[in-house]
């Protein structure tokens, strides 16, 4: 028979006692995470949602209690009233913050039983966990586990201190719908159909972009929402189909008041790691942010994303071997190619094994072949054979290789040479621990392209979203690429668009915005839009850039991505309550799932096998 919980309520909870409760009467509930029976008493340690405390039921202090007590199991939930004692010195926990008392319990209430679980909670080290499949079914049971409930602990608090400070700067919440039609930012849609209008589908927001630009011509001055946006996207693992943006818009707003606002947007949140190491915010976050174009982060880190908490930058050997006849490097020279390297420090004695680990590697990214040369005590090279001794020591020169270095070379594509050597960059780093921890280093990326060229359609793509408005000295080539028809100009023309990186993950992206109607047109005609389809798909939105439409611009900041920095998890699934397969499967519920035939009747839809 399980006991009321009756009118009986908690006094404190389970994270909550310390020495100067000593003493005290008090009443805990939570839930039953590990006993440990002795002749005449036992042990348990009551978990909640804020901590751990070890409960004493003994002979000595209650018959009752004691032998009530034996019928308790993992994960049962619990009620103990009883009084705090101190714990002699030897039995003091240190890593419990509950660890100098306990409490000895005078009346337990066994308020639910609990099945044996699916799998074990407390492992020592994350690493002996149950598979994630089964930790997803049962994610209830998951979330029990204090490093899950951490994340979303934080995850809260993030979201806190984005609204404070949105509040405090005059920033307006505003929710906008999610029965929506389809929004610009280049995946598939989630569509959703419709009963009333049979027929017809709303497609959820990719993200609030339209809508916020409306709000600016609304008049609304300064917009933010904690917004969810829905991506149907191959996915990857490091994406979930929904997450969750703070997404902000401001009127008459330039790029460095976009700036501002989201440095100190970064600097409140970032300053919810001060608690945990005694630093401040100012040794995270010194503001303004450095800067980097584009193309700088290209051609220094091979990656628009860099990661600045180690050096290695990419090195330029093509001026150094235009004069070879060796043929991966002239056909990757005569095709606007590239030759670059990267330097590992003392690194020369990496073996023949682990650089045939790097081959492959880079291949994932489309190189041809990985060259490299050592400084050892001789030099060695891959290329020695076909370039000679006195080029090697050239080349070696010009990466700024040292003795004991290893110098790691790929001729190509530029896309191919700086994926591959940016992802090698990272990989070497990593491996050799070249990472400091702790450690948080913010950057703008500026000036990104406009338009990328889609290989497979024969297009040109927006490679933000349509909206974002050109740089200004960057117009006249513009106009000059639609009206004149030099379409491969396109590819030169930089954007007012911007993303922060943190440790070489984007946190997020925005643009200022075309707030001209004819900039508007010409864009959507460099895109391939016809007049007609852009007016199917933007139509109202066309329409209102013509009733008054103020400068503005603004930013979206990914919130699962700053979670999983503060942290330090590389896993999106750790920082979201329910979340969904690398397969977009929850599979808690079982969704997505099957609806009867009566509800698909009712939509007019026919499944079609
Ligand atoms: N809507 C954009 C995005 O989701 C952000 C922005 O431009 O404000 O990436």
């Amino acid at each position: 028979m399980l006991d009321v919980l009756g009118n009986l309520e908690r006094t404190q909870t389970c994270g909550e006692l310390r020495a100067a409760d000593v003493g005290a009467p008090v009443v805990l509930m939570g839930w039953t995470a590990k006993k440990r029976e002795h002749p005449a008493k036992s042990f348990v340690d009551l978990r909640d949602r804020y901590g751990l405390t070890q409960i004493y039921f003994g002979e000595d202090v209650s018959p009752e209690s004691y032998a009530k007590v034996k019928n308790v199991r993992g994960e049962f939930v619990i009620a103990v009233k009883g009084t705090v004692v101190a714990r002699s010195a030897e039995t003091v926990n240190k890593k419990l913050p509950t660890g100098e008392i306990e409490v000895h319990a005078t009346e337990i209430l066994i308020l639910n039983d609990a099945k044996t679980l699916p799998f074990q909670l407390e492992v020592a080290g994350s690493e002996n966990l149950a598979s994630e499949d089964t930790r997803l079914k049962y994610r209830y049971l998951d979330l029990r586990r204090a490093q899950l409930q951490q994340n979303l602990m934080m995850r809260g608090r993030v979201l806190t201190k984005m609204r404070e400070f949105m509040n405090a700067n005059d920033f307006l919440e505003i929710e906008t719908p999610i029965l929506l039609k389809s929004t610009p930012e280049g995946a598939r849609d989630f569509v959703v159909p419709s009963r009333i209008q049979t027929g017809k589908f709303f497609a959820l927001p990719q993200s609030p972009q339209i809508l916020k630009q409306l709000s600016m011509i609304a008049g609304l001055d300064k917009y933010f929402q904690i917004a969810r946006c829905f991506r149907d996207e191959d996915l990857r693992a490091d994406r979930q189909p929904e997450f969750t943006q703070l997404d902000i818009e401001m009127s008459f707003a330039n790029q460095e008041m976009v700036f501002r606002t989201m440095e100190g947007v970064m600097r409140s949140v970032f300053s919810l790691l001060e608690t945990d190491s005694g630093k401040s915010v100012g040794d995270y976050f010194e503001t303004p942010f450095p800067r980097m174009t584009y193309a700088d982060a290209m051609r220094r880190y091979g990656s628009d994303k860099p990661d600045l908490r180690f050096e290695m930058e990419l090195g330029d050997l093509s001026e150094d071997l235009r004069d070879t006849d060796f043929a991966p490097f002239v056909s990757a020279l005569e095709n606007k190619g590239e030759i670059k390297c990267i330097v590992a420090k003392n690194k020369a004695d990496y073996s023949r094994k682990q650089l045939d680990e790097f081959q492959e590697f880079v291949k994932r990214y489309g190189a041809g072949a990985l060259a490299w040369i050592k400084l050892g005590d001789d030099i060695s090279s891959s290329l020695l054979k076909v370039l000679g001794q006195e080029k090697i020591e050239q080349l070696a020169r010009t990466a700024n290789a040292e003795k004991g270095d290893i110098v790691l070379i790929v001729a190509g594509k530029k896309s191919v040479v700086a994926a591959s050597l940016g992802a090698l960059r990272i990989e070497i780093a990593k491996r050799e621990n070249l990472i400091a921890k702790n450690v948080y280093k913010p950057l703008w990326v500026t000036e990104f392209p406009m338009f990328e060229y889609n290989e497979d359609t024969g297009n040109y793509e927006a490679m933000h979203h349509p909206f974002t408005s050109l740089m200004d000295e960057d117009v006249p080539l513009f106009k000059r690429a639609i009206e004149d028809g030099e379409t491969e100009l396109l590819g030169k023309i930089c954007a007012r668009a911007y993303d922060i990186v943190v440790n070489g993950y984007e946190i997020g992206s925005g643009s200022i915005r075309i707030h001209q109607r004819e900039i508007q047109n010409l864009i959507f005609k460099a895109l391939g839009l016809t007049p007609e389809k852009a007016k199917e798909r933007f139509g109202f939105f066309l329409e209102a850039l013509e009733y008054g439409t103020p400068p503005h611009g603004g930013f979206a900041a990914g919130i699962e991505r700053i979670v999983m920095i503060l942290q330090g998890t590389d896993n999106i699934r750790d920082v979201v309550a329910f979340p969904k397969t690398a397969s977009a499967q929850d599979l808690m519920m079982d969704s997505p799932g099957i609806v009867d035939d009566a509800q698909l009747k009712e939509l007019g839809i026919k499944i079609v096998e």
